[in-house]
């Protein structure tokens, strides 16, 4: 038995594991080690302990790993961002190939055909076509010392993986393109030099909350400011600002949000300057994407995804597809034009808005949207209404599809549904249930979040004959 704060010396690290984390074995006992590589000699520092298992932190390092690159940004460490820079593009593909390898043998244990080699992402920096900063007055200094009552504290970043109240001040952030990290560090310039008070997220005060950019391939850019209360003069000149220093900004948008938490969803969002949303094209269709919409964030590789999904879907004209978990409708609007009709679902009412929006633009009439909780939507009665479909894609947040939802498609007997995934283990436990009737012909990972453990999983499955 072993104690928190207790430090292991000369660990040797085995493997890559779960979320990022790598396994080591000490008397028997299973570490998972956060930040390190296989291959590393460390001493690590006991920080948690389940029923099976201890989690850990290394101290020191005696060897490292051959496995390692240099990471390439400042922030790598201490920021939640890119936590796989330590391993080299190809290695990092290479875990997660083997993560849903894992998943597939170890959680589905259902017969597998040959996965296919994970498709890399063509761009591994500055892939992101939105970012999420927040304001704090409680910034994240290594030396604690530093942390003084004064100015010095304020700062524009991202949250301190597992602090909600400390922000680590970002000069450099390799996830989003031009103009994004411009437009932070120079915000943060005017509001310091201007006295403007950054949020102070235990006292609930401060004007300055976060800042969200998004960026799209037609160089359409958002900018969000989210306010705390209403200065209107205060608000004025930092709009202003924004507009007048950077041209490139073609919706400028502010919340004034009194609530206790960042969410915008059941905010104003008031257009101080340009359109209230930003354009993102792919393969000669238009989507508009709002404040408040979903839009996948690494576009480039979503375009992928979709050519894969369309693949192995494999639609007839006469096919009736379904789209299940379609939030903004980007996928049912995407293999539209090759299908009879596509009926998409999702739960939140004004994706499903937009998604219809989205199909008008393009001038799609062959798609229909519902928004409602699937293991209530998906009934019967449903598919008598819409249509019996022959192709059913599914496409369901990281939790995976509620069993009743599974039931269902076993029920409806589509001749293919194809699987689109974000967490492997739970798609894994889906197609455990799914193997009752149907069989997995295809296998494709696709890496959409370079540098990070994150691997989305395309699946392929037959009606059993
Ligand atoms: N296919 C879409 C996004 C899928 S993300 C695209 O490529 O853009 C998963 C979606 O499932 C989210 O939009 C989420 O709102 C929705 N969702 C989550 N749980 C749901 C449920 N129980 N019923 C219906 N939709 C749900």
């Amino acid at each position: 038995m072993k104690n928190y704060g207790q430090i292991l010396e000369n660990v040797s690290i085995l493997e890559m594991a779960a979320e990022g984390k790598c396994v080591a074995k000490v008397d028997g006992m299973v570490i998972f080690v956060h930040g390190v590589a296989p291959g590393d000699e460390v001493d690590v520092k006991l920080i948690k302990r389940d029923k099976k298992f201890y989690e850990a932190v290394p101290v020191h390092f005696h060897s490292y790993s051959n496995l390692r690159a240099d990471p390439f940004c400042a922030h790598f460490g201490v920021c939640g961002g890119c936590k796989w820079q330590h391993l080299a593009y190809d290695t990092q593909l290479g875990f997660k190939q083997k993560q849903v390898k894992d998943a597939l043998e170890r959680i589905a244990k259902v017969p597998i055909p040959a996965i296919s080699a994970i498709l890399g992402s063509s761009d591994t920096t500055f892939y992101r076509n939105k970012l999420e900063y927040t304001f704090s007055n409680q910034r994240w200094f290594e030396n604690a010392e530093k942390q003084v009552e004064s100015k010095e504290n304020n700062g524009l970043g991202f949250h301190i993986p597992g602090r909600f109240d400390k922000i680590l001040n970002i000069e450099k952030c390799y996830l989003q393109a031009d103009p994004s990290n411009n437009i932070r560090n120079g915000l943060r310039e005017y509001c310091l030099a201007n006295n403007f008070s950054f949020f102070d997220i235990r006292k609930q005060q401060g004007l300055l909350r976060n800042l969200i950019i998004r960026t799209a391939s037609t160089s359409d850019t958002m900018v969000i400011v989210q306010f705390y209360y209403d200065d209107t003069i205060a608000i004025e000149l930092i709009m202003n600002y924004l507009k007048n220093t950077f041209p490139q900004i073609t919706s400028l948008l502010f919340i004034v949000n009194t609530k206790g938490n960042e969410t915008i969803f059941d905010q104003t969002i008031v257009t101080f300057y340009g359109k209230d949303h930003i354009v993102e094209r792919m393969e000669g269709l238009q989507f508009r994407i709002g404040a408040k919409s979903f839009y996948q964030t690494n576009s480039n590789q979503a375009f992928e995804l979709y050519k894969i999904t369309r693949q192995m879907a494999d639609i007839q004209p006469n096919d009736v597809v379904y789209d299940l978990y379609t939030g903004t409708g980007t996928i049912a609007n995407f293999v539209a034009k090759i299908a009879k009709k596509v009926v998409g679902v999702e739960y939140v009412e004004m994706a499903i808005e937009d998604a219809k929006i989205n199909s008008q633009i393009n001038g799609i009439t062959n798609t229909s949207f519902f928004a409602g909780d699937m293991a209530k939507v998906l009934t019967d009665d449903f598919i008598n209404k819409n249509g019996h479909p022959e192709i059913i894609i599914s496409d369901p947040p990281r939790a995976g599809m509620d069993e009743k939802v599974v039931q269902m498609l076993l029920k409806i007997e589509a001749n293919r549904i194809i699987y689109v995934s974000c967490n492997p283990a739970t798609q894994a436990r889906d197609l455990a249930i799914l193997d009752a009737k149907y069989e997995v012909v295809a296998v494709q990972p696709v890496d959409m979040f370079p540098h990070t453990h994150h691997v989305e999983n395309v699946v392929k499955l037959e009606l059993k004959k």
